[in-house]
């Protein structure tokens, strides 16, 4: 797929504060520094679109960006942060949980998974819920580049069989390099190729 446009809607913390005009959606979470916001630029050949996501009050709502005026791509908050108040927490969780409870629209789900490191608690306690749940989702191991092609595809391969224990499957998987632009084609690929079922 070509990305010929990409364009900042709106931040909502609530689905009801949703773009009114609706299209399908393919979201993407992760931790806090896992490369969402370098992946989302990278998907989008704009090295400032996820930008909008990181200013203030921003953090913490679901970011709706209009594509090629045919879907959305959605940047939810990162989860997990450890060192962040019980209510700021909290308040995360619950946008996060009201989007994908209740977003009609949600294709597909992508979670980013830094490819260098083993699942922390997290990222376990997530995929545990998602794997219970009929959400469709994707891993996408990010920061390829930062190890070799075979040290890296041993460590995907480790987490793989990690999120396996967890969840009973291996999920549909990419491994990337925002840096690189690797994976980039196949992302956009499968999305393409989920619109068009
Ligand atoms: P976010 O907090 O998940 O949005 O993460 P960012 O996109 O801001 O990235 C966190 C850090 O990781 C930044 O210093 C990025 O430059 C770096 N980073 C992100 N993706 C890549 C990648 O593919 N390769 C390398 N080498 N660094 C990356």
């Amino acid at each position: 797929m070509k990305i010929t446009s990409a364009k900042f809607v709106c931040s909502s913390a609530t689905v009801s504060g949703k773009p009114a005009a609706k299209m399908p959606e393919f979201a993407f979470i992760g931790r806090s520094n896992v490369g969402k916001s370098s992946l989302i630029n990278c998907l989008c050949s704009n090295s400032r679109l996820a930008l909008i996501s990181s200013k203030p009050g921003k953090t913490r709502t679901a970011n709706h960006f209009l594509i090629n005026d045919a879907w959305y791509l959605v940047d939810l908050p990162g989860y997990g942060f450890a060192k962040a108040p019980q209510k700021e927490r909290e308040a995360i969780e619950g946008v996060i949980r009201d989007y994908l409870n209740h977003s009609q629209e949600l294709h597909e789900l992508f979670v980013l998974i830094d490819s260098r490191h083993d699942l922390i608690s997290s990222d376990a306690d997530f995929l545990r819920e998602l794997g219970e749940s009929d959400i469709p989702f994707s891993i996408i191991f990010t920061k390829a580049d930062k190890s070799g092609p075979v040290a890296c595809r041993k460590q995907v391969d480790g987490i793989l069989g990690q999120i396996e224990a967890i969840i009973g499957t291996k999920p549909t998987h990419f491994i990337c390099s925002s840096l690189k632009g690797t994976g980039r084609e196949e992302i956009l690929d499968h999305i393409s190729r989920q619109l068009s079922r």
